[in-house]
């Protein structure tokens, strides 16, 4: 159960102020919708991005592995997520393996 109110049409959304730029989000995420942007402001450089909201699936593995309370993911009750396609779980393996950043070409 998120523990914020969710925006109106919004499978997942973050707190920046709360992000610690730790990546485990972006690594379990099997649809490639989150990415770290780089953010030359924080400690970290870089910050969370829901890149490809429309894309997520409502699998809340983000929302669990998340150990600042950062990222929450809509209620399937209100929310009418995406099916997991080849095109994303594509996406989600070249975000990976690119640092957690988003690929050139995406
Ligand atoms: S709920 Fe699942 S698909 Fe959606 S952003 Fe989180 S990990 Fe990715
Ligand atoms: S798991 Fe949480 S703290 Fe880590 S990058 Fe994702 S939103 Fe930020």
């Amino acid at each position: 159960m998120a523990l914020m109110e969710a925006p109106a049409n919004t499978s997942v959304w973050v707190s920046e102020e709360n992000c610690k730029a730790c990546d485990k989000c972006v690594d379990v995420c099997p649809a490639g919708v989150l990415v770290m942007r780089p953010a030359p402001n924080s400690v970290l450089g870089s910050m969370i991005q829901v890149a490809f909201g429309d894309d997520c699936i409502g699998c809340n593995e983000c929302e669990l592995i998340c150990p600042d309370f950062a990222i929450f993911v809509a209620d399937k009750k209100e929310h009418k997520f995406a099916k997991l396609k080849d095109e994303a779980k594509a996406r989600a393996e070249a975000i990976r393996n690119n640092n957690y950043r988003l690929p050139a070409g995406y």
